[in-house]
């Protein structure tokens, strides 16, 4: 299961995440961090949607976000 993990302290509530995700995992929290930003999370029950894509990651300008993808084991290929 891919999940992704926000650092935060570094969020500028921005919002551009959300319009990237093509789940819509990521949404606006009730939280604030400590820079008086609205953070984003995503529903703790939603993460095993999580393709692990990284469209999320590569759009926030803040470096906020980790993307933790889980690899895919190969299928063997029965050739040998
Ligand atoms: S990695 Fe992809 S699917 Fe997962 S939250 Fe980010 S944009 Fe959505
Ligand atoms: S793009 Fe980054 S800074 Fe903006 S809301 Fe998402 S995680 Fe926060």
């Amino acid at each position: 299961m891919s999940r992704i993990e926000f650092f935060e302290e570094r969020c500028k509530g921005c919002m551009l995440c959300t319009l990237v995700c093509p789940k819509e995992l990521i949404v606006s929290s009730e939280r604030f961090n400590t820079m008086g930003y609205k953070v984003v999370e995503v529903d703790k029950n939603k993460m095993d949607q999580c393709t692990g894509c990284a469209s999320c990651a590569k759009m926030c300008p803040d470096y906020v976000i980790t993307v933790y993808k889980t690899v895919k084991p190969k299928k063997e290929s029965g050739n040998d």
